[in-house]
């Protein structure tokens, strides 16, 4: 927080750093089913930010003990590659890592049809490729892109974007440089679909007002994202169509 000077998060025309007006993103692109081997994957990027998730299962967990009678557990690992970041990263699992596997999992676990695979686990690996601020809330995108790509049955698709505010103005998908510089940031994951917010997080301080109007503008986004993941699904399953 403080650091430098507030004028070079937003300039005198109101853009930010890199040029964008306060409520935009930062261009998305996504893909779906991008590794052989996985039942499901996707990777996500937004802006420069760009995470890869991959699903395994329903299967039966190697650690027998974990399974439960009723229900499959869901287990996240999120990971940041060694080389995602301008630093290296120790490749061993940080407390932050640890954290933001939980953050995620109980992001994805109220939508997800767990009661479907008795005994089961449902692997979800995300791999942060590069990193440019707002990991976890890319990486609930693309979990939520490879579950649907496993056929794993979900009440609904779940996607993730981070507010902040920097220089006094609440702005919308913030990268690493307003994260760190900024005054607040708020990642929010929600399935628009069923009206349900999975993830609610505010590092910083924010009014009661910017607080309602940021949660507003993030779920608009995240409306605009979920179209994209079932865009992004459609183009999958068109491109199967036409092999077969
Ligand atoms: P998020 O990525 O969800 O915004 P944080 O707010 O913890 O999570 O991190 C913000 C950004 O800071 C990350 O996206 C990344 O660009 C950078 N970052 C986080 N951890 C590290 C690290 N160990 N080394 C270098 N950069 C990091």
């Amino acid at each position: 927080m403080g650091g430098k000077p507030k004028t070079m998060l937003i300039g005198e025309d109101g853009l930010r750093h890199d040029g964008r007006k306060p409520d935009e993103m930062r261009p998305i692109k996504m893909q779906v089913g991008v590794l052989a081997n996985a039942s499901g994957s996707a990777i996500v990027e937004y802006g420069r930010t760009r995470v890869l998730a991959a699903v395994y299962g329903p299967r039966e967990p190697h650690q027998r003990f974990m399974v439960l009678p009723d229900r499959a557990i869901l287990r996240v690992r999120y990971h940041m590659a060694p080389f995602s970041t301008s630093e290296r990263k120790s490749p061993a699992p940080s407390r932050r890592e640890i954290e933001l596997s939980k953050v995620i999992r109980e992001a994805l676990e109220d939508v997800v049809l767990l009661s479907e695979y008795p005994r089961t686990a449902i692997d979800v690996y995300l791999e942060v490729l590069q990193a440019d601020g707002g990991t976890r809330v890319a990486g609930v995108t693309a979990a939520s892109l490879a579950l649907a790509d496993a056929g794993v049955p979900m009440k609904a698709l779940v996607a993730g974007v981070a507010v902040g505010k920097v220089g006094g103005i609440l702005v919308l998908d913030v990268d690493e440089l307003e994260d760190s510089k900024g005054e607040a940031d708020m990642p929010v994951a929600a399935a628009p679909d069923i009206g349900l917010v999975t993830m609610f997080q505010l590092n910083g301080v924010l009014s009661e007002d910017e607080l309602e109007r940021g949660l507003s503008m993030a779920l608009t986004a995240i409306e605009n994202i979920v179209s994209m993941e079932k865009e992004a699904l459609k183009r999958k399953f068109e491109a199967i169509g036409e092999e077969v």
